[in-house]
């Protein structure tokens, strides 16, 4: 686990400021949740964190390391996103397998790894699968366990729930809490879904056309006097 800080984080698109002036303490082991309406920066916000877009101005520190120039791979952190982003060729063991293989991890402790994380998932019976013969909810949870297998610092989660119907939604997002209070790793979730974020939030950061609106729990965000 480890603690997330942003000091005045920026971040523009030649004219287009998509942040702006961001700052922010997130706790470790905290749950963030980035919560506005489609184009407030929330997506460009996880991905400056995440090491996937440039920072134009600020500090990002992570576990009290500034990032700012630090690869993707070496800031601790792990995305789960929108789309699942599952390699289609792979098993699903081979999908969460994948960035431990890169990383020349030892194949015993692998499959260790994988095997701990399926079972916690109930994704054993689907290890040989690929993902096209999965359901929506079980390509999910192939996502979250690619980036549990890791041990990170960080979880990045960006609307890891919006492809699902509402059911569905309704449970993932009990697993989600369920993973959280057993894991207990700081987890930084995007959504526009104010149900999402009531629940599963420690604190959630209200974004308004790239700037902070609001800061607070949801108790303090939603029942204003
Ligand atoms: P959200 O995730 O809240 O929907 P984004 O972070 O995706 O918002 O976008 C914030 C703003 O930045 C929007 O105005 C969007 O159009 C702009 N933006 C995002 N990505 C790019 C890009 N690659 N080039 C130009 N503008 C972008
Ligand atoms: P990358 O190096 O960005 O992971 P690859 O060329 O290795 O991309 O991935 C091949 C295809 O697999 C991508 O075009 C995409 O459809 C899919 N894919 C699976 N996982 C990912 C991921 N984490 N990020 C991007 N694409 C992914």
């Amino acid at each position: 686990m480890a603690s997330v800080t942003l000091k005045q984080i920026g971040k523009s698109y030649g004219a287009v400021t998509a942040v702006e002036q961001f700052d922010l303490d997130i706790a470790d082991g905290e749950f963030l949740v980035l919560l506005g309406p489609s184009g407030c920066g929330k997506s460009t916000t996880l991905r400056m964190i995440a090491g996937l877009e440039s920072i134009t101005t600020g500090d990002l520190m992570i576990g009290g390391t500034r990032v700012n120039d630090t690869d993707p791979k070496d800031r601790g952190v792990a995305m789960v996103f929108q789309n699942y982003a599952l390699y289609p060729h792979k098993s699903v063991f081979d999908n969460m397998a994948m960035a431990l293989k890169l990383q020349k991890m030892p194949k015993a402790e692998i499959a260790k790894r994988v095997n701990d994380v399926a079972d916690m998932l109930g994704l054993t019976p689907y290890l040989e699968r690929k993902p096209a013969a999965l359901s929506g909810g079980q390509r999910q949870r192939v996502a979250i366990g690619r980036a549990i297998v890791r041990t990170p610092e960080v979880f990045l989660f960006d609307e890891p729930l919006s492809n699902l119907d509402a059911q569905l939604r309704v449970k993932m997002r009990m697993e989600l809490q369920e993973l959280h209070e057993r894991l207990g790793v700081t987890s930084i979730y995007v959504t526009h879904d104010q149900v999402e974020a009531m629940t599963l939030a420690d604190r959630i950061v209200i974004l308004d056309r790239g700037r902070v609106a609001q800061i607070g729990t949801p108790r303090e965000v939603y029942e204003q006097p």
